[in-house]
């Protein structure tokens, strides 16, 4: 139930030129999702929001990429110790809104932490190359400059640590940034601006509007934006792959997932459900990353189904911020009845429901239980679509080479993951799979700051993964400098393709 219209509630602003705006026509409603009530409004931002929040971060452009490289380190490192004192605040914002438990919320706050870590050393980072006498007295290098305005769109599942993916990076490099945060968790998003201000950064430097799709054309449109990053679902980033080629700008765009561990029958099957469990269920199965389809080959099958239906079974569903709860609610009621439906469908196609969740266990909020679908077919919907939600499918193959072909057949590709003892099998699943992100008998292979994340296939549209290298070429551009000075002895081009011998 809603919160009585007469209660006031506190707004989300947006964060523009170093200062909150909280004034606009538009406003959407952020819910509680374990109590089911709205808590707060957020602003919607308008193009003329928009606009302003893109002309406070032109106007900060020259300083902030002129800037030493020492100060832009200094500036972050700042930020890094204040978002380490700030982390349970943070992580407690992310509870509220996301539902998601708090060690969860920590965890995810501590990866985006890291990111500012690996930021911190920017002046390694954006170290380019030299070449002396690439021809008789001519010399080569090239240096890496900031793209110009960037801005970033990032979804619900993690209100911190998406941003903090984009964000640090883009800043360290010289950039200044717009970020568009997922209007159902908007206030992690707004709490690191101000700690980025009091770490030093110039007004203007980062900025973010709330809003919905409105915002985003707007960032998408705008002639003064040059680089775009997204991380959202896959209908979503193939629209905002294609609109921001059109516009000429860069572009990087994280889709969705469906993503399969393959069990064999070698595997430590105690083990090995454990960790499906965990990535599976965690985060209520709201993670790009969750393992979604399970793949059992031959004699794992049997075991492994009742291992995983014992474990399901027990997990402890309940408010996010409750001591002992290991999974919380959906983030949305609209969500939570879209997976709902998903389990519905499951059923109606044939698959075996060997734990059926639709009945919530907790009345209030947007709860459902834990589902755990057997013999299920690839051409079924609850295996073709991403649900994003606490429901787990196993499909059963006789062969690792049918296990390869199914994970390659499906056209999501974020991460999977094999479980065996077999070197020789999980060498062979490394080289094989077609997937960005692999783990060996770890299920959700995200990888450290210091190496880049992204899929491939319908779950990235576009060239580079975030954060890691991939991030400093993301958010910069290469030139190349070629040096001659005369009086060396050497004499000038002439009108030939200089070959510089
Ligand atoms: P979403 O695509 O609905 O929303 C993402 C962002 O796009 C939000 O900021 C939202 O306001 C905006 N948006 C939504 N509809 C839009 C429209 N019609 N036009 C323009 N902008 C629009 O995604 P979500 O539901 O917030 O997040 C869940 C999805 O994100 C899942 O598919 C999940 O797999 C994916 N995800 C992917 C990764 C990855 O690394 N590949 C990471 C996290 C989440």
């Amino acid at each position: 139930m809603n919160k009585p219209a007469e209660l006031k509630i506190d707004t989300v602003p947006c964060w523009i030129g170093g200062k909150p705006v909280a004034s606009a026509a538009r406003f959407g409603e952020v819910y509680n999702p374990a109590t089911g009530q709205v808590t707060k409004r957020v602003v919607f931002s308008d193009a003329g929001l928009v606009d302003s929040a893109v002309k406070a971060a032109t106007a900060a452009l020259p300083e902030w990429r002129d800037a030493s490289i020492l100060r832009r380190a200094r500036v972050m490192q700042k930020f890094l110790v204040l978002l380490q004192q700030n982390q349970k605040q943070i992580a407690t914002l992310i509870t509220q809104e996301h539902g998601k438990t708090l060690p969860d919320a920590m965890g995810s706050v501590q990866r985006g932490i890291e990111v500012v870590e690996f930021a911190c050393g920017i002046p390694h980072l954006l170290k380019g190359e030299y070449s002396e006498n690439v021809g008789t007295a001519v010399d080569t290098h090239t240096v890496r400059q900031p793209v110009g305005v960037c801005a970033g769109i990032t979804p619900f599942n993690f209100p911190a640590m998406v941003p903090l993916w984009m964000f640090p990076m883009a800043v360290a490099c010289g950039n200044t940034f717009i970020l568009k945060p997922s209007e159902k968790v908007p206030s992690a998003a707004t709490r690191m601006a101000e700690l980025f201000k009091e770490a030093g950064l110039p007004d203007g430097v980062f900025n973010v509007v709330h809003g919905d799709k409105v915002a985003v054309e707007a960032l998408l449109l705008h002639k003064d934006i040059s680089a775009i990053s997204f991380v959202g679902s896959t209908p979503i980033a193939k629209y905002i792959y294609e609109t921001c080629a059109k516009q000429g700008k860069r572009v990087q765009a994280l889709g969705g997932a469906k993503n399969h561990a393959v069990v064999l029958p070698d595997a430590d099957l105690e083990f090995t459900a454990d960790a499906l469990i965990g990535a599976g269920y965690g985060s209520a199965g709201e993670r790009c990353m969750a393992i979604s389809a399970v793949v059992a080959v031959g004699a794992a099958a049997d075991p492994l189904v009742k291992l995983l239906e014992k474990k399901a079974r027990a997990i402890k569903v309940g408010p996010g911020d409750r001591d002992g709860v290991e999974m919380g609610p959906l983030v949305t009621a609209q969500h939570r009845d879209k997976v709902a439906s998903y389990i519905e469908k499951g059923k109606a196609e044939g698959a075996k429901a060997v734990l059926d969740g639709s009945a919530p266990p907790v009345k209030e909020g947007f709860f459902l239980g834990t589902s755990l679908f057997d013999n299920v077919k690839p051409g079924m919907q609850i295996y073709k679509d991403e649900i994003f939600g606490p429901v787990l499918v196993v499909l059963r193959v006789d062969t690792l080479d049918e296990a390869i072909e199914l994970v390659n057949r499906n056209p999501y590709a974020n991460g999977t993951a094999i479980f065996t003892e077999s070197g020789g099998a999980a060498r062979r699943f490394e080289n094989e799979v077609q997937v960005g992100m692999v783990g060996i008998n770890v299920p959700i292979p995200v990888p450290v700051a210091f190496y880049s994340f992204g899929g491939w296939k319908n779950s990235l549209f576009g060239d580079l993964h975030v954060h890691g290298m991939e991030g400093v070429k993301f958010y910069t551009r290469t030139k190349v400098v070629t040096t001659r000075w005369p009086h060396q002895d050497t004499p000038a081009p002439g009108l030939n393709m200089p070959t510089l011998g």
